[in-house]
């Protein structure tokens, strides 16, 4: 969804005589109960930034409608397709299977599929003692790539370089809590704008400002979106905060302490999100499966009207209630409220923590099923290495929101 450091992008404008790119629109991906209108309004803004981009380079974005392996066997079939070049995707289930089944059908035509790793995970990986050697050759010894200059078009009849409305893809309307005016702005611009007026401005109050929800949406660095949907590259955030800390660490003063603290801090958080990606692509089971066998069968009671009543924020807990509220209108919660969520719903309510995950992936504007997943897991105390931690609503509320600043608004 970038034109900057995007190794697929650069490669198939480098090894071929003309390139079409192209966004599928996927029936199955769009059914699904973990997507919904919030991702698209996100994928949409990200998408409308990428096509002018291709576009001021010669290029074009097509937006054919199906699912994948259809997509491709009708375009080779018309014109024959020599490559195949994408990023590497740790998805859930349905991303899954849908690039098996891409691999059986490359296989099957002799088209080559060359898939590029965007991040720190690691595909097959065997010996876990190689993996730091190989993050820091992708991450941090290896510089940005730049965009290409320009791209070779190739121009394909009878698809589309318009985008359907939200509305249409989805074949469902959208939800009602959602405010779109809400909704951070998700593109390759926006990205670096967050970026920089994190590393520059924000981010100094980011020790101690990410636990309330009444700060962690300005003192967090909210990249967790561009991260997700590809506008902004891990090794690009790396570069830049790298620079940002050796500019200070020559700078005496309280200020460039607090900033040293935050952005130590800030840099271990994005050490985790690979690591909890590695942990699906890894293990595409933990998205059915409890990670611990002994606690794959904990006493759940789960009940519909439970569900509903969390998921529209009228349970009678305050902190959870605007919680929930919160997400469905904004797509934005912190990580100390996620967990407060996850707990309260496992533990208080006793519903099953595979209920809670497409629901709350639906209203998570940053969804990355690999942190998603296992986060889920981890809050519900499934994984069995974890201490088990069980946040209370009204304690939360004590602390982090004493006023009912937050939950009042
Ligand atoms: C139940 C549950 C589900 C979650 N689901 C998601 C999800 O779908 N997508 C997602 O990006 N994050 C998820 N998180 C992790 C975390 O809450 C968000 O990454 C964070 O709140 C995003 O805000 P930020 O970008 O300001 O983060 P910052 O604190 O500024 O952190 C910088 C980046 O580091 C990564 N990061 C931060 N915290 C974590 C963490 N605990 N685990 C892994 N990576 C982390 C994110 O990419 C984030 O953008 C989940 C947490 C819980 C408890």
């Amino acid at each position: 969804m970038r034109v900057t450091d995007n190794v697929a992008l650069l490669k198939s404008v480098a090894q071929s005589r003309a390139v079409a790119a192209m966004f599928v629109i996927e029936p199955e991906l769009l059914r699904a109960a973990e997507t919904s209108a919030m991702h698209l309004h996100s994928w949409w803004d990200a998408l409308t930034a990428l096509q002018q981009a291709l576009r001021d380079r010669g290029g074009e974005l097509y937006f054919p409608e199906g699912e994948v392996v259809e997509v491709v066997d009708t375009i080779h079939g018309k014109s024959p397709l020599c490559a195949l070049f994408s990023h590497e995707e740790t998805g859930s289930s349905i991303t899954y299977q849908r690039d098996i089944a891409v691999a059986a059908w490359c296989g099957r035509h002799d088209v080559v599929w060359r898939e590029f790793p965007q991040n720190g995970v690691i595909r097959g990986l065997l010996d876990r003692s190689e993996r730091q050697s190989i993050i820091r050759e992708r991450l941090i010894e290896t510089d940005v790539k730049p965009a290409p200059e320009s791209m070779p078009p190739w121009k394909i009849d009878g698809w589309s370089a318009t985008l359907p409305t939200i509305e249409t893809a989805l074949g469902r309307g959208a939800d009602p809590m959602l405010d779109t005016r809400a909704l951070q702005r998700v593109n390759e611009a926006a990205g670096q704008r967050d970026l920089s007026s994190f590393l520059h401005d924000r981010g100094l109050g980011y020790a101690g400002g990410i636990s309330s929800p009444n700060t962690a949406d300005v003192a967090g660095s909210r990249l967790s979106a561009h991260l997700a949907w590809g506008t902004l590259s891990l090794r690009d955030v790396f570069a830049q905060t790298r620079a940002r800390q050796s500019a200070l660490s020559d700078t005496p003063g309280d200020e460039a302490r607090q900033w040293g603290k935050s952005l130590r801090a800030f840099r271990s958080r994005l050490h985790w999100h690979d690591h909890f990606i590695q942990r699906l692509e890894s293990e595409p089971e933990m998205e059915f499966r409890a990670l611990s066998e002994p606690l794959s069968n904990l006493d759940y009671r789960d009940s519909a009207d439970a569900h509903q009543r969390w998921l529209d924020g009228l349970t009678g807990l305050p902190m959870l209630d605007a919680s929930m509220r919160c997400l469905r209108t904004t797509g934005f919660i912190n990580f100390r409220m996620r967990a407060m969520i996850v707990t309260t719903l496992c533990f208080g309510f006793r519903q099953s923590w595979h209920s809670l995950l497409h629901p709350l992936a639906s209203v998570f504007n940053d969804y990355e099923p690999g942190i998603h997943i296992a986060q889920t897991q981890m809050q519900a105390s499934v994984v069995g290495i974890n201490t088990v931690r069980i946040y209370s609503p009204h304690k939360q509320l004590l602390d982090q929101d004493p006023d009912c600043i937050f939950v009042k608004r």
